[in-house]
Formats: structure tokens, C-alpha cells, sequence
């Protein structure tokens, strides 16, 4: 969409257009259309599958209107525009979630710290922000930069909620595209809120080897006074810890963490507990191991309060979003707040220090007068692991290592697996599907939830996936990034191999990088439990950057995925090279975002979701092998379709040669060309050009 003068004086000025550290892309400060045509043409090839939960919509006064077989509501939309706009909406949820988080930490960072401060993530990551600068093209240097980001992010979201009203918005593609839209800022403002935790507060960057700590009930010293902090308020657990080392009494009580704040909190002190993954919280709160519970927003629980009386501890809500009715006293001095909280045993006091103040003070003063039983050994959450610290950003030295090898294939692939950890099957399985890909010398990186579950599935010498595989983002690595907001360093990393690998600019050049993604970084995410808002909007961003997803049964209730059809789906895409358009027949990446219950098909799918139409012969013969290989461990037998993604002879794996060229013969299969740059830019209409993509 053209821009008049102002807005482009205005975007100029934004992003410093001045500044000669790249040419300044087609989409600076993109709004809601300018990536529209991007969007379009994804769908085209994974189009939208909706799953209605009801054919009755009752969204706006004018309903209830009935959107079965076709019938379109008194708006106008049908049943797919109506589960769309839901998309929409269910996405600027997740990202309004992650918008507060992170404003209420670069607030209070600049507060204490000043807006001066520079964004410094060690000496090993010279590209700071791949998201920031891919999308709004600007370089953020301090705190304050970082807040005007949220401003604009703040700005997209008033504009994408509107869209999202009865009368507005009724076409699929236009829904679908500003789902995307938020969900890419959802990218963005994650790593906004990385980047200042991690320059404000000190995390662990530039680093792969960071500290292993202890998850799980088990390792929770139950002797000393308890306190559990959940959600994702990061600011309150950061001056916990500081008031506890003031104080002098650091190590004199248990400070153990559930949810997001978990990882920022064993970022911020090691010797700190993680009781358990979230979906434990029930149990962990019933067993009356904790004195005080502070919660903090962005858990899926919403009777904690009621949980933590029931157990006898003290509750403080430290998050506006999460005020639980409580009376806020946070105007009270210190002393006053502690008496009322030992008297009612609940209040909401979200200023951070005097809530570090008073949580000690009641941890103490209750252990003192309540007896504490360890949870009993039959209750099965008796597991303790060792997770490694999150260890945010991938290096660009690591990047660098390991470009070539993914872009030509040779390294298989990198799976990202985050998100909720409630998710089918046994608690083991996130550790399991790991591991199969960390021994075949896929990148495994984790974040979240999952990677705490991870964690607590050791061997018989009682080691943990993060103890028996290397900390690198290399082949055979294993990581864990940090927090649910972490996920976007993978993403990041994916945008940082085509500018260390590739040499491509990355300033307001979001189309040119995801359309590289697509065709050539073998990347793909698994989030298998049960989703937040902001986790539908993590998949539906990466599906935007060109990275497919995989989720768990429980995001039926989303009720949308992005499939492709067998036999309807035209797979052509544009040679670079020869400039013509060439019908590859490769389903690669098959679906942008497909949902799977079974472990063993998620595994198989995720092997088949990292093959791309550039793997050179042998990337691909690697893919193959490995994908042909889970699907004969977990189906007993040969896949199906594995002659599509044979091109020549030289992409048939030795070891399966003898099986698939018979399969070859039966499929009618003929040789296909194997492109060196493929690419979906001159399929459509777009500003981009294939000059911006042949360099
Ligand atoms: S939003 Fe549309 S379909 Fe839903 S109740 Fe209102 S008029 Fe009917």
C-alpha cells in the first residue's frame, strides 16, 4: 500500500533511515496491508482448514445466526470468515499478552535503569534483533529504542483489533493475513522483551554452557521457607532475589518457580528450584510445600487463589492483569501490607520491591507456625532432573558454522519444540521426541514450558537430555533458549542464516528473508501441548517467516490449519536462476501448520517438514534416509510418498535404494530438475523482485 509523504517522513525518521548499516527494504514499519500479497500467496499453496467448534455464531447482538451448510450470518460472513476472524482475534490476544509482559518490564527497566541504556547481548551477537530489524528495519541500541518499538506494535494492534469487529473485516484471505500480521509483531515483541530482560537484568548471553539446575518437586528443600512464584512477571522475581541478597539470606529460603517466570527466575539466580513444568501446578499447590504463592499473570490456571488458601500459604497477585478480585494496598508501608497479608492471607500488590519484602517476611513468619510434609513418593511427581539455563540468542559464530550445512541440507534439519507442556501421551514424550532428532544430529532447541519437561527424563545414570548432549547450536545440540519469549531467538536464528549465510540484507526486507526460509532453511516447530493465545500466534508467525508447525490435539479448539492437498496443490515455484516457473510436484514443506496426536507420527512428520526445494543431492539424500528410516521404526513400513521428494537418482539413499527404486518404477516417477534458487518471488504480485532475491 503507497504511503503518503507524512507517513514515510515519519517512518524514515522511526527508523533512523539515515543510519548506512543496510539499505532501508520495501516494508519499513510495515501496517496491515504491506505484507498482504505475501500472505496471499502462501495461502494459495496451504490453504486454510477450519475446524468450527459450532456452527452457531453469537458473537455480536444481532445473532445467534446459524452458519451451517453455507448460510452466511446477518454480517454477512460464512463459517470459514467467522472462524477466521476468531483467528484473528484469538491472535491479538497472544499478542496483547505478550505486548503487557513486555511493557511492564522495558517500564520498569527504564525506570530504574533509564532509557540510555545500551542493548548488549556480549560480544558473540553482532546481529542484536534479526526480527526488529527484519521487520521495522531499525537497529535498536538502548532501552528507549526498544520502547518506542512497542509503541508501534501497540499502534498495529489497535488497528488489527479493529479489523476484527462485527462489519469489518468478512474476507478470508484479509483475516487470515492480519492474523498473520499480529502474529509476526508477536515475534517482534517477544524478542523486544528478550533483549531488555536480558540487557537489564543481566541473563546469561553470548554463552552456550550455562549453569544446569535442578527441576522437579524432588530437589525443592521443603525445610526451609517456601516461596513459589508462577506466570511470567519477571520484574517481581528479579527483586525477590535482589531483597533476598540484601538481606542476607539467600540460600535460607526456597525460591522455586513454575511457568515462565521459572526460567527468568533460575536465569537470574541459578541456585533457584523449578518444582515442576505448569501443568504440575495443581498438584504442587496441593501438596502445601509453598508459604507464599506470588502470581504473577500468563498461567492457564485460574483458581490459584482459592488452590493456595485451601493449602494454607499466602497469596500475592503481582500482576494488574491478574488481580483476583484482591484489594490493592500497595499505597500501605511495608509492615502494614505483611499484617494485612498474615490476616487475610491474600492481597494484590504489584509494586515489585515491596512485594520481594513482604513475600520473605511472610515465607518466614509461616513456616515458622505451619508443619510441612514432603508430597508423598506414590504421587508420581517424584521426577527430578537437570535443565540447562536458558541461553537466549544463537551466536553468530555458531551461525556462521553452521549455514552451509543447513541451507545445502547436510545438517537435516532444526526442530523447535515449545509451548505448553500438557500436552498427549506420557510425560516422557517431549524428551523422547528430542532425543530422536538430537542422535541423528538434527539442531534441537527447546523453549518454554517444554523445555522444562524435557528436563525430567533421565537415563539410569540419572542424567537428563541436557547433560547427555552438547549445549550447541550445532548438530546433535540440544538447547534450551529461556522462556516462552525466547522462541523468537529460533525464529531469529532462522533470519540470522540468511544474513551470516546468505549475505542478504535484512533491514525492512521481511518478504525477500521469509521467502528464503521457506524455500531453504529445513526448520520446523512442534508446539504439542495445550496452547495459549500467544502460542497460536508463535505458530502463525512462524508460518509467516516461511517455518511450518506442528501442534497438538488440543488446538482443535483454534479450529484453524494451513494444509495443502495431495494432488490439488500446484508446488510450483519460481527458478531463480533461469527466471522461468517450474513445477517441482514437491510438497516441501507438505502443511504450514498440521495438527498430530501421536508421538510417533509427530516425529515422522517433523523429519518429512524439514526437506526444502534447494537441498542439494546429498542434503536431501540425508533427509531421506531419516525420514524414510522413522516412518519404516514407527509405521513398520515405507512411506508412500517418498518418490516425490526423490529428484534424481543422486537424492536416493543407499540404504533404501533397492525398496524405492521399485517404488520409483510403480509411481511412474521421471527425473525432475534440482533447483539451486528456488523461490516463490515472481509468482505474484509484490514490490520484491527477483533482482532482491539472485545476488
Ligand atoms: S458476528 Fe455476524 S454471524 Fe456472528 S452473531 Fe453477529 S451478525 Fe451473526
Amino acid at each position: 500500500m503507497a504511503r503518503n509523504e507524512r507517513q514515510t517522513r515519519e517512518a524514515n525518521d522511526f527508523i533512523r533511515a539515515g543510519d548506512s548499516w543496510e539499505p532501508v527494504g520495501h516494508t519499513p514499519l510495515p501496517g496491515i496491508l504491506e505484507l498482504r500479497n505475501w500472505d496471499r500467496r502462501l495461502l494459495q499453496t496451504w490453504k486454510p482448514f477450519y475446524v468450527p467448534v459450532t456452527d452457531k455464531c453469537s458473537l455480536c447482538t444481532y445473532g445467534e445466526c446459524d452458519l451451517s451448510e453455507g448460510r452466511r450470518g446477518s454480517c454477512g460472513v460464512d463459517s470459514s470468515a467467522m472462524q477466521a476472524r476468531l483467528t484473528l482475534r484469538t491472535c491479538c490476544e497472544g499478542l496483547a499478552k505478550i505486548l503487557a509482559q513486555a511493557r511492564r518490564l522495558i517500564d520498569y527497566l527504564v525506570e530504574v535503569k533509564g532509557r540510555e541504556l545500551p542493548v548488549d547481548l556480549g560480544d558473540k551477537i553482532g546481529i542484536e534483533a534479526p526480527h526488529i530489524r527484519t521487520v521495522l528495519g531499525i537497529k535498536p541500541a538502548s532501552l528507549g529504542d526498544l520502547e518506542r518499538i512497542l509503541c508501534y506494535i501497540e499502534d498495529q494492534l489497535a488497528l488489527l483489533l479493529a479489523s476484527a469487529n462485527t462489519g469489518f473485516e468478512a474476507a478470508v484471505s484479509d483475516l487470515e493475513s492480519k492474523a498473520m500480521h499480529a502474529s509476526m509483531l508477536t515475534h517482534t515483541v517477544m524478542e523486544a522483551a528478550d533483549l531488555a530482560a536480558i540487557t537489564g537484568f543481566a541473563f546469561p548471553s553470548s554463552k552456550a554452557d550455562t549453569a544446569l539446575i535442578d527441576v522437579g518437586l524432588a530437589a525443592v528443600d521443603t525445610k526451609k521457607p517456601v516461596i513459589l512464584l508462577v506466570g511470567d512477571d519477571t520484574v517481581s522475581a528479579v527483586c525477590l532475589v535482589d531483597y533476598l541478597r540484601h538481606s542476607g539470606l539467600e540460600g535460607k529460603i526456597e525460591v522455586v518457580g513454575m511457568g515462565p517466570v521459572a526460567h527468568d527466575l533460575v536465569r537470574y539466580c541459578p541456585t533457584a528450584k523449578i518444582a515442576g513444568p505448569l501443568s504440575a501446578l495443581p498438584f504442587v499447590l496441593r501438596s502445601g510445600i509453598a508459604d507464599v504463592v506470588m502470581c504473577g499473570g500468563g498461567n492457564l490456571l485460574t483458581d490459584l487463589l482459592s488452590e493456595t488458601r485451601a493449602a494454607g500459604a499466602a497469596f500475592i497477585a503481582t500482576d494488574a492483569g491478574t488481580a483476583c478480585g484482591l484489594e490493592d494496598i500497595s499505597s500501605d508501608n511495608t509492615e502494614e501490607i505483611l499484617i494485612e497479608l498474615l490476616r487475610e492471607k491474600s492481597i494484590l500488590l504489584p509494586d515489585p520491591s515491596k512485594a520481594a519484602a513482604v513475600a520473605v517476611e511472610a515465607a518466614l513468619k509461616l513456616s515458622a507456625s505451619r508443619s510441612k510434609a514432603p508430597p508423598p513418593e506414590s504421587s508420581g511427581q517424584h521426577e527430578a532432573g537437570k535443565m540447562r539455563v536458558g541461553r537466549g540468542p544463537v551466536m553468530d559464530t555458531e551461525i556462521r558454522k553452521v549455514g552451509a550445512p543447513l541451507v545445502l541440507g547436510t545438517i537435516p534439519g532444526v526442530i523447535a519444540i515449545v509451548g505448553g507442556s500438557n500436552y498427549p501421551g506420557s510425560p516422557g514424550d517431549i524428551a523422547d521426541i528430542a532425543e530422536e532428532f538430537a542422535k541423528r544430529k538434527y539442531i534441537v532447541v527447546l523453549a518454554g514450558d517444554s523445555a522444562i519437561a524435557a528436563a525430567l527424563k533421565t537415563d539410569n545414570e540419572g542424567k537428563s537430555i541436557y547433560e547427555r548432549y552438547p549445549p550447541d547450536f550445532d548438530a546433535g545440540g540440544v538447547i534450551n533458549m529461556g522462556p516462552g519469549v525466547s522462541s523468537a531467538h529460533i525464529s531469529g536464528a532462522a533470519i540470522k542464516i540468511a544474513s551470516i549465510f546468505a549475505a542478504l540484507p535484512l533491514r525492512a526486507n521481511y518478504e525477500v528473508v521469509a521467502d528464503y526460509i521457506l524455500n531453504r532453511v529445513g526448520a520446523c516447530g512442534l508446539a504439542w501441548g495445550a496452547c495459549g493465545e500467544e502460542e497460536l500466534a508463535l505458530a502463525t508467525g512462524c508460518n509467516r517467516l516461511g517455518i511450518p508447525v506442528i501442534v497438538g490435539p488440543r488446538c482443535i479448539k483454534y479450529g484453524r490449519l494451513y494444509l495443502s492437498k495431495p494432488g490439488e496443490t500446484d508446488w510450483s515455484v519460481m527458478d531463480g536462476r533461469s527466471k522461468q516457473v517450474v513445477d517441482t510436484g514437491e510438497p516441501s514443506p507438505e502443511h504450514l501448520v498440521n495438527l498430530l496426536a501421536d508421538k510417533g507420527a509427530v516425529i515422522v512428520a517433523l523429519a518429512k517438514l524439514c526437506m526444502r526445494k534447494n537441498d542439494t543431492p546429498q542434503g536431501r539424500a540425508t533427509k531421506l534416509t531419516h525420514y524414510i528410516g522413522l516412518h519404516r521404526q514407527y509405521f513398520g513400513k515405507l512411506p508412500a510418498d517418498a518418490h516425490l521428494f526423490i529428484r534424481r537418482a543422486s537424492d536416493i539413499p543407499i540404504f533404501f535404494k533397492k525398496e524405492l527404486q521399485a517404488q520409483l518404477g510403480e509411481s511412474g516417477w521421471q527425473e525432475k530438475p534440482v533447483l539451486s534458487l528456488p523461490t516463490l518471488v515472481g509468482t505474484y504480485r509484490s514490490q520484491v523482485t527477483l533482482d532482491d532475491v539472485v545476488h
